[in-house]
């Protein structure tokens, strides 16, 4: 499963990578966010701008022409009712024909609208009959004037009135002196009365049209300028803080990927909005911290001394840094198949949570044996070794796990009746702490293989026991220990008495077998807090710490007593029996320093020998009248 994710998460990888190209930069997706956004709301802008022009100014346009029109219309009809009302004066007999189209003739003169507007008159020869404007006109042939274009106008209102019987005509009239001569577009509304065979008509002035029309265009071109401007330095502003952190998200997890992630502060994104990109910084910057701390605590923990300076700062991160309680750190010696409580250094056998058996049998210990985190949140009663003594205890064991061994294990207790026993929580501090054992490993597995690489160099392969360089790098401390106890050191110089013989008789193998045990004899007849040092070939030197002067002849006794009794076996033959002689000195009875204290003992040894061997001598100050160290 992890391989194909791994595969398919390379093949995603690599597109991307090929994606860079020539062809990938032709592809919008590809396109930085930076110009992404600003183009699609140019484009966004762009096209409201061309429907604006396309569509909107044109239909403003229209729409005012058609106001217009529709006025121009009604001001006519308004001119036309006072024609039929003078029409029905002269129906009715309250005037002839003649006067009640003179009485009609002056009201139209005197009528305006829009200040200035006025209607005239004609009849269908076309002959001008009223003009409140021209008053020379009146009564002239119209037929023949022409307007700037060259159209005759007139002709075109008799025609449009016999086809339709009103409507609408345009004409380009060359302006009065007021205008400096300019040309003026007009639009007639003409309306036949037909009564009098008269037309009536009004102007719309299309350059007041224009001018109401230009300054919709301009409020409407402003208006859509401002909005491009706005959008568009809001399209760059929003790109630019977005790009802006999402280039120190992505540089911040180059450094991470590249495996430099640091504690630098200028990595933090300045936290300026809650909405996704806000959120995305308050992850990364989460990140960056919790990538910081451990970037931080592996290079504190690498230069700690030992695994124990280590196992304890984990524990302080554990219970000071994350607040989880009761944790326990134990150290698995799968060489010997037995593990221990490593942290904390108080620990009682009394105070585990599991059976006592993990210890001399690590593998029962389910998070060893599998590798995998054993939590009982997940499956109570999940482990058998854990001693459920408490239901409400539950437990998470971690495993050390490092090059497809398990160097330890890691264990939290939990009790569900807690007030702030939270399971969401636990989980993430759960993984916190998984994140800083990951980040310990490495540096555990070498403390470890450091330690054990000198303690090698510090015993002799053969028996097992401390060697003489062991004796070199202790001997101070055990002198200055004793002396700030006020106490003594024993030191016996053991040699066996003709051990050349055995190798003589029997060979090395047999030789070698006598020593191995001959150091077993010894060992187990010393008490624990005393050493046993293989000082070279078959000499071994004990070191009695702490013992009184007259204690120590006594345990001499005993120890030459133990290998005369011991049987030393031979394959094939009968066992043999093997003595020692033994040399005794005391510090700092005998002399106030521990290597003039041991050549006495090794005087006292030579004495032994002398008489006869197969005994104990205590050194005394005659033995070494007249020599020099
Ligand atoms: P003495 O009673 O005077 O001590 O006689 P000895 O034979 O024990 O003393 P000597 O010093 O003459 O001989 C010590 C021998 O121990 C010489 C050496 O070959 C042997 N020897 C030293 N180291 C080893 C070892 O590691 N293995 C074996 N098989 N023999 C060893
Ligand atoms: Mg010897
Ligand atoms: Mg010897």
């Amino acid at each position: 499963m992890a391989d194909t994710c791994n595969k398919s998460g390379m093949v995603t990888f690599r597109k991307k990578q090929e994606n860079q190209g020539l062809i990938g930069l032709l592809l919008i997706r590809n396109w930085p966010i930076k110009v992404k956004i600003p183009f699609f709301s140019f484009l966004g802008v762009s096209l409201i701008l061309l429907v604006t022009f396309i569509w909107f100014l044109p239909f403003i346009e229209s729409r005012v022409m058609e106001g217009e029109e529709k006025a121009t219309m009604q001001t006519v009809d308004v001119a036309y009712g006072v024609l039929e009302h003078f029409n029905h004066l002269e129906i009715t007999g309250v005037y002839d024909s003649q006067q009640a189209k003179e009485q009609a003739r002056q009201a139209i003169n005197r009528l305006r609208y829009r200040d200035s507007e006025y209607f005239w008159v004609i009849d269908e020869s076309p002959k001008m009959v009223l003009h409140p404007k021209y008053p020379d006109l009146i009564g002239k042939d119209l037929t023949n004037v022409a307007d700037a274009k060259g159209d005759f106008p007139f002709v075109e209102f008799v025609k449009i009135i016999k086809d339709k019987e009103k409507g609408f005509v345009k004409q380009l009239w060359p302006q009065t002196i007021a205008t400096n001569n300019e040309q003026t577009s007009k639009t007639s509304y003409v309306k036949e009365f037909k009564p009098w065979g008269w037309i009536i008509g009004s102007e719309i002035d299309m350059g007041e049209v224009d001018r109401v029309v230009s300054g919709l265009r301009i409020i409407t071109i402003a208006m859509a300028s401002f909005f491009a401007i706005v959008t568009m330095l809001l399209a760059f502003l929003i790109g630019h803080s977005i790009t802006k952190r999402l280039v120190k998200v992505i540089a911040g997890l180059k450094e991470v990927a590249q495996g430099r992630g640091s504690s630098d502060q200028a990595q933090c994104i300045a936290i300026t909005s809650s909405d996704e990109i806000g959120t995305l910084s308050f992850e990364f910057n989460a990140l960056m911290d919790s990538i910081s701390d451990l970037s931080c605590f592996r290079k504190v923990i690498e230069e700690d001394e030992n695994c124990n300076e280590v196992y304890s700062r984990l524990w302080d991160v554990f219970v000071e840094g994350i607040g989880l309680e009761n944790p326990v750190i134990y150290e698995v010696e799968e060489a010997h198949n037995v593990m221990s409580v490593a942290y904390p250094m108080n620990f009682q056998e009394e105070d585990l949570h599991c059976s006592p058996d993990i210890l001399d049998q690590c593998g029962l210990c389910k998070a060893k044996r599998t590798g995998h985190p054993i939590s009982s949140l997940s499956f109570h009663k999940v482990c058998k070794q854990f001693l459920h003594i408490d239901e409400s205890i539950e437990h998470v064991c971690i495993p050390m796990s490092i090059g497809g061994g398990i160097i330890g294990v890691v264990q939290f207790i939990f009790d569900e009746r807690a007030e702030k026993f939270d399971r969401e929580k636990l989980a993430i501090q759960i993984d916190k702490a998984s994140q800083f054992i990951k980040e310990a490993l490495p540096v555990i597995e070498s403390k470890r293989l450091t330690a054990s690489l000198r303690a090698s160099t510090l015993v002799d392969p053969m028996t097992g026991l401390h060697n003489r360089r062991f004796l070199q790098e202790c001997a101070n401390n055990l002198c200055s220990g004793s002396k700030r106890r006020g106490k003594q050191i024993g030191l016996l110089m053991c040699d066996l008495d003709f051990f050349k013989q055995v190798n003589d008789t029997y060979g090395h193998d047999v030789g070698d077998e006598v020593l191995k045990k001959t150091a077993d004899v010894l060992r187990e007849t010393v008490r624990e807090s005393d050493l046993v040092v293989r000082f070279g070939g078959e000499e071994f030197i004990i070191i009695l710490v702490d013992v009184e002067t007259d204690e120590v002849m006594g345990l001499a006794e005993k120890l030459r007593k133990q290998v005369e009794e011991a049987e030393f076996p031979i394959a094939g033959k009968p066992p043999i029996k093997k003595t020692i002689s033994i040399g005794i000195s005391i510090y700092p009875e005998d002399e106030d320093g521990f290597w003039k204290t041991l050549k006495y003992a090794d005087v006292a040894l030579y004495k032994a020998k002398e008489d006869g061997r197969n005994r104990s001598v205590r050194f005394t100050k005659e033995m070494w009248e007249g020599q020099e160290y």
